[in-house]
């Protein structure tokens, strides 16, 4: 599981150093668990205390929807441990990472778990860290940016607007037992104009039919934004009646958007403008008043 370490400039040590002092930052301190979030693709998303954890820890176990770029700034002594699913495959039990966690930590290690995103945003950071508490092992949550904030960001949808939605419900698709999980979807329905859905591509259909059932339209925009921030990001957008259909052109990690919002992305698809794929529109919502007219 683990990889020899990685060289490092000695410069770029420094420079994180000097961050760290300028920031006041805490000292990542032997004996201690950090659970950090490293954003959902794009190293550079990673917070800066997220960072100086990277360039601190001993130990780092990380997961598979960390972007390895990251780890090439750790210590040239770190031992980087994968404790990760790809594919479906070879999961690492939650269970032996949690108790990972507390035999690194009592051996004096300096242990960062590394978590796509953020390790609160259904990543079973609330179960690792419940462990770390009854161990009585000391340790420090650093939130990330989590793939239905940041992921929708760079796919130019702000996750709230104030001309479509005054809320937004994040859920995941996918139960503890790999099914929808049973919420009261006539609430999730009616409750926030705009739904983010993570692990949502296995039961897509379902989630078309609950939501269509409970008064939502067809012809809602949504859009899967798949390995969100990364040089691979895609974008899919389609309607809510086209999901189940959708979803099998999509591969995983994606996240789904639904809502009216999704239509901002005609004038905000800041990357597809950038790759000069796109001429941006700056009405998508055919709301202009007078006043915003330069
Ligand atoms: N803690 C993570 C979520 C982990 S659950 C976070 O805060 O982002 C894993 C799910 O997150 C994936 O199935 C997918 O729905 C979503 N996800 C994570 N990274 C993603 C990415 N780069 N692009 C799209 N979806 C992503």
């Amino acid at each position: 599981m683990s990889q020899p370490p990685v060289p490092i400039n000695p410069q770029e040590r420094a420079a994180t150093e000097r961050l760290a002092e300028a920031l006041g930052l805490p000292s990542f301190e032997p004996g201690w668990v950090w659970l950090a979030g490293a954003g959902p693709g794009d190293p550079g998303l990673v917070t800066v205390l997220g960072l100086h954890a990277v360039t601190q820890a001993d130990v780092i176990l990380y997961d598979a929807l960390v972007n390895e770029a990251l780890l090439k700034l750790a210590r040239p002594t770190a031992e980087l441990v994968y404790a990760g699913k790809r594919g479906g495959k070879c999961s690492t039990k939650q269970s032996d990472i949690s108790r990972t966690l507390v035999s690194l930590a009592r051996k004096g290690r300096r242990v960062l778990r590394l978590k796509g995103g953020d390790p609160f945003v259904f990543g079973r950071g609330g179960e690792e860290a419940l462990t770390l508490a009854r161990a009585g092992v000391p340790f420090r949550i650093v939130p990330g940016v989590t793939a239905g904030i940041g992921g929708l960001a760079y796919a130019g949808i702000p996750v709230t607007h104030r001309d479509t939605n005054h809320a937004v419900t994040f859920i995941t698709g996918h139960g503890a037992d790999g099914k929808l999980p049973a919420l009261d979807w006539r609430a999730v329905a009616q409750g926030s104009p705009t739904l983010v859905f993570y692990m949502a591509l296995a039961h897509a259909d379902e989630i078309a039919a609950r939501l269509l059932d409970a008064g939502r339209r067809a012809d809602e925009p949504a859009a899967f934004v798949s390995d969100a921030t990364s040089g691979e990001q895609r974008v899919h957008v389609t309607t809510l009646g086209r999901i189940g259909e959708e979803a099998k052109k999509v591969d995983a990690p994606s996240v789904l958007v639904i809502g009216e919002n999704v239509r901002l992305r005609e004038g905000l698809d800041w990357l597809g403008a950038l790759a000069g794929d796109r001429v941006l529109n700056p009405d998508p919502l055919g709301r202009a008043k007078l006043k915003d007219v330069s």
